[in-house]
């Protein structure tokens, strides 16, 4: 049959978070078929939309298959034509402008901006191309606009990073409530589980909060549409409430946790010359947090009383009552979610310590079914973008520049001498937009992302620093997206199972692919183009002379040399590479050099708390959950008897040993208003976010022509009463303006959403309708991530 001319293979999906696991068929070269996998723990045979037309992606008519330089007269020239290269002439001007920007004003002005849909190898070796060879800390993922208030509300809370918990927690748990989260359409498979769970359970309740109704409300108990920004009022709402009636969980408090006021902008490693950075470093063990007890933040959440939250959200008060009583009562397991409605948030980072503090108060964490949940975005969210370290102040498994034993251990494993990375954490998304602007960041390579479409305020913020003169921008992508046109150099990329990989999905699972088809004409994966380009640079070019009088061995090496196959890259890698290996495709598809840096990146987490399985493991099971110690997965952390890591005198209870004291911090913080609110001019509030048939900008799933199809164009969507005030019907032409730019379409007053007076919603997928030229582009002051849930616009017919 036709069938046995297919080779099947698994991979994870290339879209969400949620990490499916796929089943791939292959045929001449082709991905021509693909299937949820039956056997997978996570999505047990199912896709959603996107996932189900996966075999399409790679197969755009405008898919970019050789490099693209600007160019005139057979020059480059900022202002020419896009002109196809080979890959040794873009290297070699892309190499003379780093070089130029190296040697006339030093590291930092050059930069990398990458994302959580690199595989865990291209974000390591991206890590190692820039902290390490560059000497430059400008390395950023566009995580920074996704997962970046999750990571600093998990770091104050439990010193450590990522959920507890697992997506076991969905079939154990009594409710969800789902905070600014719309499940339904971006996490759809989850969604099954959770649906699965609610329709056959009847105890089972469902909350869900946002600030307008989506599809995830067709399952809602408990429906909740607040005001913008008043979650935070909520959450500390809740905690009076467990207080006010006694359903603090006395014994677990006293045990586990530790009070303290964090309404100071510290703590997080952000920029070494801060002040507030640095008092939170001179306070190093108390984590620059001063201690209460508990009398003192019973005194403080006191006055958000039902009355007040009511009043402030909006929210009918027997509503907050129904939803608060879900924490509170000892008898209902509560597994908590969220993605962009806490984390694109000026207080994003608040968000998540507060949702903590209520499970902490209850004591309801780290067991099945109760489980705070930190849902992710891109598919190497965690992976690549967090465990990695790809974030400017960080390093691999949780380390930050700032931290002189962290620059030490990762000296060591990558066989630098000391003081070759940089103590000052670099320029994060939004600052390297700023600084492009600037002209103080001049050379500039962007993988595997689309910030001119996802970035906020893109026209005043994003688009002149690619444009500046002074600057020179590389792009590597599949396909011409908003940012490769912006681009003086376009490479390009190979996607997905045109490459192996890696990538670590929101429950902490680490699931591997091999290469199954070659990519289209000359595209290379992001790996082998950063490598490749390392090869270009001699250590005199990059490091100073007293740095290499400390390592005289790589006088005369290059780059490649010291940081590719100096290493367990080696090791692993180029040296096994004639020698038996597993099968044939590992040996033609690089099997060993991926395994090298795999390897290598794996050092700095084993035996402190992110532990991974050896390399192999990964290609026979469907995904390991870490820490993976002596074999075993772990489902829920902190929780003794279940994380290997978590020890206590009794054999039981729960250990939060990412703190030195073993307690999670509960934290008194305020709510505080927007960076940016309606008043007479701009009269409406601006909700930003994906849809169902589209992963992100769209580059990949517009490209699909049943997605296309089924949602071809961004339209605004808003209440009747507004649209009929303003004198516009359903299909209107209109034009959504700010105090920073204006976007058209059309106007949508039924289908998905049904939005509340005063309240707009454009989805951001629609590279031809650019709504970031209108967005904000505030930030949390601590984790620097954007809000694009609100901003202040007002809507007229055009
Ligand atoms: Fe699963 Fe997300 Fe892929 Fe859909 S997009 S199949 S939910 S991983």
């Amino acid at each position: 049959s036709a069938d046995t001319q297919l080779n099947w293979n698994k991979a994870p999906c290339r879209f969400c978070g949620t990490g499916c696991s796929i089943n791939v068929a292959t045929r001449d070269n082709m991905v021509v078929a693909t299937h949820g996998d039956f056997k997978s723990p996570v999505n047990r045979g199912l896709n959603c939309v996107k996932g189900y037309f996966l075999s399409k992606i790679m197969y755009g008519e405008d898919r970019l298959t050789q490099p693209l330089l600007r160019m005139s007269n057979g020059q480059f020239d900022k202002n020419g034509e896009f002109t196809p290269v080979s890959w040794d002439t873009a290297f070699d001007v892309m190499a003379d402008k780093f070089k130029q920007a190296l040697k006339n004003k030093g590291p930092t002005s050059v930069g990398m901006f990458g994302s959580g849909q690199w595989t865990v190898m291209e974000g390591y070796a991206a890590v190692k191309l820039m902290k390490a060879g560059f000497r430059s800390n400008n390395i950023d993922p566009n995580a920074r606009h996704c997962m970046a208030s999750a990571v600093a509300g998990f770091m104050r809370t439990f010193g450590i990073d990522e959920p507890m918990g697992c997506y076991d927690d969905m079939e154990a748990a009594d409710a969800f409530v789902l905070w600014g989260s719309n499940m339904a359409e971006m996490h759809p498979i989850l969604w099954t589980r959770i649906t699965d769970r609610r329709l056959s359970a009847s105890h089972v309740k469902v909350a869900v909060l946002s600030t307008f109704e989506h599809r995830s409300f067709d399952l809602a108990d408990i429906p909740i549409v607040f005001t913008p920004h008043t979650d935070l009022a909520i959450l500390n709402f809740i905690a009076n409430y467990i207080i006010q009636n006694d359903k603090v969980n006395q014994d677990f408090v006293s045990k586990h946790t530790r009070f303290v006021r964090g309404n100071t902008d510290i703590g997080y490693g952000l920029r070494d010359d801060d002040p507030l950075e640095q008092a939170a470093k001179n306070n190093a063990d108390a984590g620059g947090f001063e201690d209460i007890d508990f009398a003192e933040f019973a005194r403080f959440v006191s006055t958000y009383t039902v009355e007040y939250a009511s009043e402030l959200s909006g929210v009918p008060q027997e509503r907050l009552i129904q939803l608060a009583e879900l924490y509170a009562d000892p008898n209902t397991k509560v597994m908590s979610l969220w993605t962009m409605g806490f984390n694109q948030h000026t207080r994003g980072v608040w968000c998540n310590n507060m949702v903590y503090n209520i499970h902490l108060l209850t004591g309801k964490i780290a067991e099945p079914g109760n489980s705070p949940f930190s849902l992710t975005g891109q598919p190497s969210a965690c992976g690549t973008a967090r465990e990695v370290g790809t974030f400017s102040h960080r390093l691999p498994a949780d380390m930050v520049v700032a931290n002189p034993k962290h620059r030490q251990i990762a000296e060591e494993i990558w066989k630098l001498p000391e003081g070759t990375i940089e103590a000052k954490p670099g320029f994060h998304a939004v600052m390297q937009n700023r600084m492009l602007k600037d002209g103080v960041l001049n050379a500039y390579w962007v993988q595997c992302n689309n910030n001119m479409q996802a970035a906020a305020n893109m026209n005043q913020e994003g688009l002149p620093g690619y444009r500046n003169p002074k600057n020179f921008i590389v792009v590597s992508d599949a396909y011409p997206t908003v940012t490769a046109q912006a681009a003086d150099l376009i490479l390009p990329a190979a996607m997905w199972v045109e490459k192996e990989g890696a990538y670590g999905n929101a429950e902490r699972r680490t699931q591997t692919w091999y290469q199954q088809v070659t990519p289209p004409g000359e595209a290379k994966s992001d790996c082998w183009q950063i490598m490749e380009f390392s090869k270009r640079f001699t250590m005199e070019e990059v490091w100073p002379d007293e740095l290499l009088q400390k390592a005289p061995q790589y006088r005369g090496k290059t780059l490649y040399q010291v940081l590719f196959e100096n290493g367990q890259v080696n090791q692993f890698g180029l040296d096994q590479i004639n020698q038996s290996l597993p099968n044939d495709d590992a040996k033609h598809f690089g099997f060993y050099i991926q395994k090298g840096l795999f390897e290598e990146y794996a050092t700095f987490g084993r035996g402190h708390g992110h532990d991974l399985a050896p390399y192999e493991n990964y290609h026979s099971a469907r995904g390991l959950r870490w820490p993976v110690v002596n074999g075993q997965e772990t489902l829920w952390r902190y929780k003794v008897g279940s994380d290997p890591y978590a020890k206590s005198e009794s054999g039981e209870g729960w250990d939060f040993y990412g703190k030195p004291d073993g307690r999670a911090l509960i934290f008194a913080l305020p709510y505080e208003p927007p960076a940016e609110s309606p008043d007479e001019t701009y009269d409406m509030w601006l909700v930003t976010g994906r849809v169902l048939e589209h992963w992100h900008s769209g580059s990949m799933t517009q490209r699909v022509p049943e997605l296309y199809k089924a949602m071809p164009d961004a339209l605004v969507y808003m209440h009747p009463d507004d649209a009929k005030n303003r004198g516009l019907r359903r299909g209107d032409e209109v034009s959504i303006q700010s105090r920073r730019g204006a976007m058209r379409t059309r106007v949508e007053t039924r289908g998905r959403n049904r939005m509340p007076v005063g309240v707009v919603f454009v989805p951001w997928f629609d590279a031809s309708r650019l709504i970031n030229k209108v967005t904000l582009d505030a930030t949390d002051p601590i984790s620097k991530q954007t809000d694009f849930k609100k901003c202040a616009v007002k809507i007229e017919k055009v």
